[in-house]
């Protein structure tokens, strides 16, 4: 029964959400800490050509939630149950909110997705065995995906800035946005845990996107 409720509170959902994006509202959903590997990687700590096992699809097309966990260490301290998001990348990511990198005791500076350039290393372990990413950590910039067709919709650019607001209990305006437009993606906003918390955001919070 509260299935059922579920599910037609989503197809509701869809069905409001499909009507104000047009008016340049956003889905926001929260990223907690995740980690991306490589082959190389994988292979040390699970085993040689061993796959990834997908328990759960994520909002962005062939992204998903995998069965393998790991664990994180810093010179400070560590974080178990780390979830490891498919599919395999070419280099490892590792991402964790700024109050992760203090339970970790490293600096970690706020970087895109996939600049991981002069991003610092990090111990990596699972299975008994660690592996030393000599890169890779870092606290991801929030972000906008959004589809081509949304993107015409809205006269929006890729790469362009925009500031979203956001009308909780704990009302907020999130600034400089990074916007990202493909036709691989499915339109969301993505923030961390520390900014989730900030704005108390609940499911299925919608933010308004407004341009600079
Ligand atoms: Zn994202």
């Amino acid at each position: 029964m509260t299935d059922q409720i579920e599910k037609i509170v989503d197809i509701i959902f869809e069905k409001i959400y499909a009507r104000f994006k047009r008016s340049g509202y956003i889905e926001i959903e929260a990223s907690g800490r995740h980690v991306h590997l490589s082959r190389e990687v994988i292979d040390k700590l699970f085993g040689e050509d061993y796959q990834l096992t997908n328990i759960k699809a994520l909002s962005q097309p062939g992204q998903f939630v995998s069965k393998e966990r790991v664990s994180l260490i810093g010179p400070k301290g560590q974080l178990h149950n780390v979830v490891v998001l498919g599919p395999e990348r070419e280099k490892s990511q590792i991402e964790v909110s700024q109050t992760d990198a203090k339970i970790l005791g490293i600096k970690v500076p706020v970087k895109e997705s996939g600049k991981i350039q002069g991003t610092p290393p990090v111990e990596i372990s699972a299975n008994g065995k660690i592996v030393n990413l000599n890169e890779g950590l870092l606290v991801a910039e929030r972000h906008i995906h959004m589809s081509t067709a949304d993107a015409k919709d809205l006269s929006l650019r890729d790469g362009e800035r925009v500031d979203v607001e956001v009308n909780t209990d704990r009302p907020m305006v999130f600034k400089d946005v990074n916007l990202r437009v493909s036709d691989n993606f499915d339109t969301y906003m993505h923030i961390d845990y520390d900014e989730a918390n900030a704005c108390n955001l609940t499911e299925k919070t919608l933010g308004l996107i407004v341009k600079k």
